[in-house]
């Protein structure tokens, strides 16, 4: 089997530095039958990866609440980093940490599993498109105590896959998901704000994932003196709404035109979105 994703020549796995090209794992993987392997999803930008601390803390974090006991130190996996962005000499890319259970054993838990990490790069260029029109998924975020949405989980983004595949061929770009109780939640891979008046609108995050760039989002609005409220969002409320914009690390800030619920929701301004789209792009790169 080839690797067929487009990667750097590299790849980091368990220590050493792999060419991509004989990356391979055993058809038995454990986390490709069950699942279970935790990941992030990360962006260097002129040679430095944007908020890296963080994503390390999130990975760390995912691969403890999952049970994943991993050989690494935080400072290893920092440095870890590092050296890949040197040996592939790249400046922008996109990072992919991952955390897999091997293939020693097909049982659902067995102590000879061995818990692995690699850290990949793949080129990342950066697109601009038009705002993305979106549709409400009929698939729900699960309730926090059958899944933890603050773990980036590959079990987890199974029903993300089948929201964003689903979505897309209805012609739509994309898929808002609701939460458990019906509260607006995240689109599939990145969260999501409103803006009234000048006021931004993002909902709390207590069942889905707390973005990194979301964080960076509030505190670039709370500087720059917009007022910012997270609450708890009915779709019956985003009607009332001016503008809409997602963010994520791989998509930044991506501007949102039009929401399909039982009708279609139109965004005609993005007088905050676009501002806040072009400080985080100038943050990411200083
Ligand atoms: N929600 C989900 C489900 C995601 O996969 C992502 C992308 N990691 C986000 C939100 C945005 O998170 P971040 O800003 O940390 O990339």
């Amino acid at each position: 089997m080839t690797f067929k994703a487009e990667s750097n020549k590299f790849i980091w796995i368990n220590g050493e530095f792999v060419d991509s090209k004989d990356a391979k794992l055993h058809v038995l993987t454990h986390s490709l039958h069950y699942s279970g392997s935790v990941f992030e999803g990360e962006k260097a930008y002129n040679g430095k990866i944007f908020k890296l601390e963080e994503h390390v803390q999130r990975l760390m974090n995912s691969a403890k609440i999952m049970r994943l006991d991993i050989n690494y130190s935080f400072d290893e996996i920092m440095k870890a980093h590092n050296e890949l962005l040197q040996k592939n000499n790249v400046t922008d890319s996109y990072i992919r940490p991952l955390i897999w259970r091997g293939s020693e054993s097909m049982n659902i838990t067995n102590k000879l599993l061995s818990v692995n990490l690699l850290i990949a790069s793949v080129p990342s260029p950066t697109r601009t498109s038009p705002p993305f029109n979106i549709h409400v998924s009929q698939w729900r975020k699960p309730n926090p105590n059958a899944f933890p949405p603050q773990v980036k989980s590959s079990g987890h983004y199974a029903m993300i896959i089948t929201a964003q595949d689903e979505a897309k061929s209805l012609g739509f770009d994309d898929a808002l998901l609701l939460d458990h109780r019906d509260y607006v939640a995240e689109c599939t891979t990145s969260n999501i704000f409103f803006v009234k008046g000048d006021t931004l609108i993002t909902p709390i995050a207590d069942s889905f994932l707390n973005g990194i760039t979301r964080q960076t989002i509030i505190e670039l609005a709370r500087k720059l003196g917009i007022p910012t409220k997270e609450k708890h969002i009915t779709l019956d409320k985003i009607d009332g709404y001016d503008e809409c914009f997602t963010t994520g690390t791989a998509a930044e800030v991506k501007l949102i035109g039009s929401i399909y619920t039982d009708k279609n929701i139109i965004f005609e301004k993005n007088k905050v979105g676009s501002l806040l789209q072009k400080e985080y792009a100038d943050l990411v790169r200083l």
